[in-house]
């Protein structure tokens, strides 16, 4: 009997760890509508040249490779600023239509998202992440360098209204910036009735001045949290790859992510794509595989999912940001895809 791709029993993508990567971070482009100082140059931002940025066909045909015969259950598509990319309800409807994909989300400002919505959710995608860092225009400016504050909250309100799976807000945390923001984004997100979730700042940013003391710690969110709204109930976390500590703040939840406080690369299920096509095992990975290449030129899927497993064995037990030594990846955080 002979068994098709979808049929054929996948080999886990296992690294020297023993850690099974089950989740693909797809990025669409390096391209950006704003600029945040935490990821990208205020100006002279280097751009990937548009023949060498993956088509959507090459994009399905890596992610049905990594679902079917890689175990990968989920894809996250990201950026850059992945609705700035033409044409994303397209991809996202071929994604969709791969056989045991699980779950589909995307990560967005929110600044395009009151005129897509509705089409990203047509088109089968699941759950969506919104950045929002502030619910202050003046700070908006100040962290993203451009206008568009409203845009997003009217794009939250929109998503919300097109009834996704699950809506997530994303916040970085960042000291001397997001501590009086803190109060009114929960309170924000709690009238909405999504989740948002604090992420510790991490050294991503095209301008390199992220250092620790830039870092607004889980711990310190928690104290500002605690001041506000009084004890807060940590809920349980049955998949230790889900990074967020969660808490119960009145009928609501907010997360809390440490990436750099307190580490999960042990539980790391994460596989990246960037919109080039290099494989990348971590964020923070030094080395990353090329596939665009070897793609055009021809290989088969059995030598691409070679490569992909071969980028995997590389990967590093642990990102290494608090060791003493560590440098910053080549690219910043819109050159990989968060
Ligand atoms: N443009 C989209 C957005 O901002 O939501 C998607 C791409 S963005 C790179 C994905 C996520 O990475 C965003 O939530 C953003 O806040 C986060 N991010 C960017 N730079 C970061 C940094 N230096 N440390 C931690 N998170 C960062
Ligand atoms: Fe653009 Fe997202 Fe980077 Fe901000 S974090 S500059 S929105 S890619």
């Amino acid at each position: 009997m002979i068994l098709s791709m979808s049929q054929a029993p996948h080999i886990p993508l296992v690294d020297r760890y023993g850690r099974i990567h089950t989740s693909l971070r797809l990025s669409v482009t390096d391209r950006c509508n704003i600029r945040c100082y935490y990821c990208m140059p205020e100006t002279g931002a280097q751009f990937v040249p548009k023949d060498r940025i993956l088509s959507f066909e090459e994009m399905h045909r890596l992610a049905c490779l990594l679902v079917q015969q890689g175990g990968i259950r989920d894809i996250r598509i990201t950026g850059g600023e992945p609705l700035v990319r033409q044409e994303i309800p397209r991809l996202i409807e071929m994604l969709a239509g791969i056989e045991k994909l699980e779950d589909l989300s995307l990560t967005t400002n929110g600044i395009l998202l009151a005129d897509q919505a509705q089409a990203l959710r047509q088109a089968g995608l699941k759950r969506l992440n919104i950045s929002l860092d502030t619910l202050d225009e003046t700070i908006f400016r100040k962290i993203t360098r451009r206008d568009g504050l409203e845009k997003t909250l009217q794009g939250i309100d929109a998503a919300i209204e097109c009834g996704f799976d699950s809506i997530k807000l994303n916040t970085l945390a960042i000291k001397g910036v997001t501590e009086p923001e803190v109060a009114n984004l929960v309170r924000y997100a709690l009238d909405r009735n999504v989740m948002l979730r604090f992420i510790e700042f991490m050294p991503l940013d095209s301008d390199r001045a992220w250092n620790h003391e830039r870092v607004l710690s889980g711990d310190q969110l928690l104290s500002i949290l605690r001041q506000t709204f009084g004890t807060l109930e940590e809920i349980s976390r049955p998949d230790p790859s889900q990074p967020a500590e969660e808490f119960q703040i009145g009928k609501g939840r907010i997360g809390i992510i440490r990436s750099i406080t307190a580490p999960f690369c042990g539980a790391c299920n994460r596989i990246r794509i960037t919109a080039d096509g290099a494989v990348r095992n971590c964020l923070f990975a030094q080395t990353e595989t090329p596939i665009r290449v070897l793609m055009r030129e021809g290989a088969s899927d059995d030598e691409l999912l070679a490569a992909i497993r071969g980028c995997l064995a590389e990967k590093s037990e642990a990102h290494g940001i608090n060791e003493q030594g560590f440098q910053p990846p080549d690219r910043p955080m819109y050159a990989i895809g968060g």
